[in-house]
């Protein structure tokens, strides 16, 4: 291996002997080659480090070539050679197991050029103990993220030392029979800045940032063979990780490869796969009700190439810290994550956005918000640090929002207590300050990306796959005078999907929904399903990239000119479309709305 692939796999490879009937069927196997197999095919740079027969069979030849496999030389009949059976109903029986001489893998053969990798992933081999002494090999020489596995015999052996196995880690992955063991009937404990993926089979995943968990559906798929299902989720999800993605979209990632390997006996289907089949398989995402207008993307991109009103933010004003403030990146990271659920529903029906009355103003719940963190800044600046949110008791927190009338209008505000309290509670666990992620995220290759990464750790902004409130706080910190963070890495930037831009995708026609079961209830505004709001929102998100990308406008240009939709083109009065830039092009679908739907992501 020249260089450092940027996943690194280490553990075994076993010679799989698969019956059910007739002739046994010999297969590559081993947990360590499905994961670094997945993914490679998931787009992945991957190396695989375990014992590697010398001469290497043609069984091996075409999983060695995709794992990028290398490793100390051994014997064939030194790595473990297993017999499974399956029986009528499809369930697998392991009958015979010969484990070699994997336990024998020595961290010292470990090349120093391999520690360069960004995530280094202990497979499950016979003996934790074995993945314990590869850790403590790596840490402190390198910098990679430290993921590992485990498997049903060592969890019934040893729960404790798999416990204590996934304390070392930043990544652990085990399945629901195996979690039920080792956690027993409580939640796992999976401490700030962890990550832990618990497969549960047909009912999908658990994905754990900290104490958040996200449940993800599989991917539809015709089964054959179960074998290497949940290491092709790690395999997947380590490569959508070091591809940028957010841990749930990720493991999203990870069940389309997972999806792929069991339609075939062994690692069959997982090595024919085609690289254009995973995006086909990462189809949970996409709902056919919702589409984005290619030909109105095209003709809006056009009229906004050259519009003088697509300029961004500076994120300054009256309810924003003053240029120079030494509590400002404190202060954006403190109140951005409190960007959401400013309305209120009545009888399963949008009813009204929130206003507050503030020095004699009416402001709508996002300037409200940015007000009133204002207030804490000159009053409370104290607040704004990670021990001073875990300290602020309920009816501080509370007065914060107090407006000229003596009440708090905010609609949810338990939920935004419950969010402060762990954002400083784990922002404080993890050693971490606002200014000390920026000041390294500035030393980043790619700082946005980097910074984007470590706020998927963090409560209030950890939550929502599409990140709208972690790229909102981003663009903020680039855009502001004091240039907190380069933004110049456009490809790192994402839309910031909120209502406004929501409601202006559908109203001017780059989104369309083609369900009128879905229009009707959009249009009258009622209360949405999960499912239905994530198949609105998605596209949206999707429609805004391509709208930067064929206008050459940045991100931040084109969300602040939509959000401007909250005056011209607002949810209760009616559009002002002559004073709206885009009026040529708009499909004005006026009737439609944003998603009604209740989340802290926006
Ligand atoms: S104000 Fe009128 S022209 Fe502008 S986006 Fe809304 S409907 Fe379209």
């Amino acid at each position: 291996m020249a260089a450092a692939p940027q996943i690194l796999i280490i553990g075994g490879a076993s010679v799989d002997s698969l019956r059910a009937g007739g002739q046994p069927l010999v297969t590559p196997g081993g947990g360590a080659l499905y994961t670094a197999v997945a993914a490679r095919k998931a787009g992945g740079d991957v190396g695989f480090f375990g014992m590697r027969p010398d001469p290497l069979p043609e069984l091996f030849h075409l999983a060695a070539r995709e794992a990028g496999w290398v490793g100390p030389p051994c014997r064939l009949e030194d790595i473990p050679h297993f017999e499974i059976v399956y029986d009528d109903d499809g369930s697998a029986r392991l009958v015979n197991a010969v484990w070699g001489l994997e336990d024998r893998l020595d961290p010292a053969t470990l090349p120093d050029e391999l520690l360069e990798a960004e995530y280094i992933h202990l497979a499950a081999v016979h003996d934790a103990s074995v993945q314990v002494k590869f850790i403590e090999r790596i840490r402190g020489r390198s910098k990679a993220k430290i993921s590992a596995g485990t498997f049903g015999y060592m969890v019934h052996r040893s729960p404790d030392a798999v416990r204590a196995l996934m304390d070392l880690c930043d990544l652990f992955f085990l399945n629901a029979f195996e979690a039920e063991t080792v956690f027993g009937s409580q939640h796992p404990v999976v401490r700030a800045g962890q990550i832990l993926v618990v497969t549960r089979g047909a009912d999908g995943a658990d994905v754990w940032q900290g104490d958040h968990c996200t449940r993800i559906p599989v991917c539809p798929s015709r089964p054959v063979d179960l074998t290497g299902a949940g290491d092709s989720v790690c395999g997947g999800m380590l490569a959508g990780l070091a591809q940028g993605m957010h841990p749930v979209f990720a493991a999203r990632l990870g069940a389309a490869l997972a999806s792929i390997t069991i339609e075939g006996p062994g690692m069959h289907a997982l090595l024919a796969a085609e690289p254009s089949e995973v995006p086909q398989r990462w189809t949970p995402l996409v709902d056919k009700r919702v589409t984005v207008d290619d030909e109105q993307v095209e003709a809006v991109a056009r009229l906004i190439r050259d519009l003088e009103d697509v300029q961004p933010f500076d994120f300054t004003g009256p309810y924003f810290p003053e240029p120079g403030d030494p509590h400002a990146v404190s202060w954006f990271f403190a109140a951005i994550k409190h960007q959401f659920g400013f309305w209120m529903p009545y009888n399963g029906n949008w009813a009204a956005s929130t206003y507050a009355c503030w020095n004699g103003q009416q402001l709508k719940g996002s300037d409200y918000c940015f007000a009133a963190w204002r207030r804490v800044l000159d009053d409370h600046p104290e607040y704004l640090s990670p021990l001073g949110h875990v300290s602020v008791r309920y009816n501080a927190f509370e007065a914060i929002f107090r407006d000229d009338l003596g009440r708090t209008p905010l609609p949810v505000l338990a939920t935004h207590y419950n969010l402060a309290i762990n954002y400083g509670r784990d922002m404080h666990q993890m050693g971490w300050t606002p200014e000390t992620l920026v000041a390294e995220a500035r030393l980043q290759p790619r700082p946005v990306r980097w910074l984007l990464q470590q706020l998927d750790h963090l409560p209030g902004y950890r939550e929502d796959p599409l990140r709208k409130k972690s790229m909102l706080l981003v663009v903020a910190l680039g855009q502001r005078p004091e240039k907190f963070i380069e933004l110049s890495e456009q490809s790192d930037v994402a839309p910031i999907i909120d209502y406004h831009l929501m409601r202006s995708c559908f109203r001017t026609g780059l989104v369309r929904i083609d369900d009128p079961e879905l229009d009707r209830l959009v249009s009258a505004r009622r209360l949405l399903s999960p499912t239905d709001e994530n198949a609105l929102r998605m596209p949206c998100f999707e429609a805004v990239r391509q709208l930067s990308r064929r206008s050459g406008r940045s991100i931040a240009a084109i969300d602040w000119f939509f959000f401007g939709a909250r005056s011209r083109c607002p949810e209760v009065d009616a559009p002002d479309c002559a004073r709206c830039a885009i009026d040529a092009v708009c499909a004005h679908r006026v009737s439609l709305f944003q998603p009604v739907y209740r989340t802290t992501f926006y």
